[in-house]
């Protein structure tokens, strides 16, 4: 996908500052973070949103799960607790069409 801002954090056209990366997945700081642990997990591979997903997709999705249970541990918020948040579509306030959690913590979130 030539526009994605999040296809080109993952081919390194745009600079981010990454948290975690394998063959699969990319983490990187929010830029515009809302709270003080704001991380951003991705697949490398363009996926619009979870209205996007297919069947093949299961264990990638498994896999960013546990990518973003290790980057809790790495930022200190596995104890204190931490949301992992999909937004999906523009109700919800999806902005970039490329499949990503939001990892939040650091801060008492005030709403469910
Ligand atoms: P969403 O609103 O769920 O689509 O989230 C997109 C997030 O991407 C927002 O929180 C933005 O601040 C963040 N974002 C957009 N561009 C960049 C970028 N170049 N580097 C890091 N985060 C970004
Ligand atoms: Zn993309």
């Amino acid at each position: 996908m030539e526009d994605c801002i999040f296809c080109k954090i993952v081919k390194k056209e745009v600079p981010s500052d990454i948290v975690y990366e394998d063959e699969k997945i990319i983490a990187f700081k929010d830029i515009k973070p809302v709270v003080p642990v704001h991380i951003l997990i991705i697949p490398k591979v363009h996926i619009s949103s979870v209205n996007h997903l297919e069947s093949k997709d299961r264990e990638l999705l498994g896999e960013l799960f546990l990518v973003a249970r290790k980057i809790a541990k790495d930022q200190g918020v596995t104890e204190r607790g931490y949301r992992l948040v999909f937004n999906v579509g523009r109700d919800a306030g999806q902005t970039v069409d490329h499949l990503h959690i939001h990892l939040l913590g650091g801060v008492k979130l005030p709403f469910a």
